[in-house]
């Protein structure tokens, strides 16, 4: 309920003071005594000496006040009084529906509010919900393609080692296809399996000391065919001590997503070159200038990305063009799950590039003080 359900009050809508002070100027004016009366015959402002009500006052038809009046020009101050009283009441009346009705609307507002929040939690908790569903089935069917599919990686390799009988050379052919594009699909499902792992939280490191040079040198290998094929010169230059402690796995699928895109996005007859060396932990933009860490930096002189691309490629399943892409391969979980490891490891990964003029990619790896690293290096330092 609010107060204009209530009728109109004098005494709720004018304050007292102002009641005095008008009853005091008319009669200081016109002399004699005058006071004014709620509609309930209760004096609100005046003197007793202005006796009984006289004169009642009515504001749309209801009554309002009575008012009462002693001396030579009684009448004259009724008049007054009920004049004034009037504006006074009117201006009072016009303040209090203004009010009222801003409090109305703020209600409704804050009513519809609350029902969209209601609204927007329930979209929230439904999506949470679903988000789970995705990485729980992201897992279950990553684990279960996987098996079988370590099987028949395996019988392929039987039969290429000739374990099942010889075999001809076309048959090697063949089995090396299917090892190979096997190999690639362990990797996509193994890819999926870990975005799902770090979407659940999940990623725990398998911490080693391990040279990163050496790491890369070996990564390369498994790239060096392909880059052949198409005539792209990859180049390694890595300074003497590169121990880092990190996830052999993990680090080495930053490398190799690193690589592999430098060499996907690079035309034919292209450059790509890596170089592992000293530098500072934090990102171009923080101020700390300790060589603490191992930087990975990979260069080619490919497609680059464009400004308002960049903080995307580092989301799940993101690729900037999909129509080369599709054509190069690839699923957008590669930058992903890098700049998870490499977080994961308290480094930092970032680019520099512009479209049609390459990129370079940086990751830094928190380096290994050096006499740790001598006495505690781990003996497949090659990565091998
Ligand atoms: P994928 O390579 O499997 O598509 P990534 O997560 O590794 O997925 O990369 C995401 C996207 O970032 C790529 O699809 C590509 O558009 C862009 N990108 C990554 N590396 C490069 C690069 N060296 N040059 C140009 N674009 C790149």
């Amino acid at each position: 309920m609010t107060a204009l359900d209530d009728g109109i009050e004098l005494a709720r809508l004018v304050p007292s003071g102002e009641l005095d002070e008008l009853v005091d100027s008319i009669a200081r004016a016109l002399g004699g005594a005058l006071a004014i009366f709620d509609r309930a015959g209760d004096r609100l402002a005046g003197s007793e000496a202005a006796g009984p009500p006289r004169r009642a006052l009515e504001y749309h038809g209801a009554p309002l006040a009575q008012l009462a009046a002693t001396g030579p020009a009684a009448d004259t101050s009724l008049a007054l009084c009920a004049e004034l009283l009037d504006l006074v009441i009117h201006h009072a009346h016009a303040r209090e529906l203004a009010a009222a009705t801003h409090e109305e609307a703020m209600r409704v507002t804050f009513a519809e509010l609350t029902e969209h929040n209601a609204r927007l939690s329930r979209a929230v908790a439904r999506l949470e919900e679903l988000d789970r569903v995705k990485s729980n089935f992201l897992a279950t069917m990553s684990h279960e393609l996987r098996t079988p599919l370590t099987s028949v990686i395996g019988y392929a390799e039987m039969m290429f080692e000739g374990l099942a009988g010889p075999i001809s050379s076309d048959q090697k052919d063949y089995l090396t296809t299917i090892l190979g594009k096997a190999d690639q699909l362990l990797g996509l499902i193994t890819a999926v399996l870990d975005v799902s792992s770090l979407e659940s939280g999940q990623l725990a490191l398998d911490r080693a000391v391990l040279s990163l040079g050496e790491l890369v040198a070996s990564e390369l290998a498994t790239f060096a065919p392909q880059a052949g094929r198409r005539g792209i010169a990859i180049q390694l230059q890595a300074c003497d001590d590169t121990a880092v402690v990190g996830d052999r796995r993990k680090i080495r699928q930053v490398v190799s997503s690193l690589v592999s895109n430098a060499v996907k996005f690079t035309p034919d007859r292209g450059q790509v070159g890596i170089a592992v060396r000293r530098g500072p932990l934090a990102g171009p933009d923080d101020g700390d200038a300790e060589p603490s860490a191992i930087h990975l930096v990979v260069t080619d002189s490919g497609i680059g990305i464009s400004r308002e691309l960049v903080p995307k490629i580092f989301e799940p399943f993101f690729q900037a063009d999909s129509s080369s892409t599709r054509a190069f391969g690839g699923t957008g979980l590669g930058l992903t799950l890098a700049k998870a490891y490499v977080e994961a490891h308290g480094g930092r990964i970032w680019v520099d590039t512009a479209p049609g003029q390459g990129s370079t990619f940086t990751a830094t790896f928190p380096a290994v003080p050096p006499d740790l690293a001598a006495a505690d290096r781990d003996p497949q330092g090659d990565g091998a």
